[in-house]
Order: structure tokens, then sequence, then C-alpha cells
């Protein structure tokens, strides 16, 4: 299982269940220095999507 989140900077941020709270929060503290969301923020604003659009970490 998967998630997204489209933050409103536009990051499109899709990764597995067990990196996509950790995904989030970094993407936050590297480019909205200030904004700290709990995890039960994070998935209230995610979209379940599949597997298959996480892409490969490079
Ligand atoms: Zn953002």
């Amino acid at each position: 299982m998967a998630y997204q989140l489209i933050c409103p900077c536009g990051e499109n941020i899709t990764s597995l269940n067990d990196e996509f709270v950790d995904d989030v929060q970094a993407h936050l503290s590297a480019e909205h220095p200030g904004r700290n969301y709990s995890a039960n923020d994070i998935m209230s604003m995610a979209m379940e999507v599949s597997d298959k659009l996480v892409k490969p970490k490079s």
C-alpha cells in the first residue's frame, strides 16, 4: 500500500506506507520550515494510491 499527498507548493509526495509520514515530514522541514504536522494530520490529508506510483529512490 502507498499514499500520496500533493503539497500546496506543488510537490507530489508518493511513498510506501512505512515511509510516507517520514517523507512528508522531510519535505516540510526542507521546504516549509516551521510547519509541523503530526502523523495523524498527514494521514488525514493523504490519498491511498497504488504501489506502482511510488518512484524508486534515487
Ligand atoms: Zn511543499
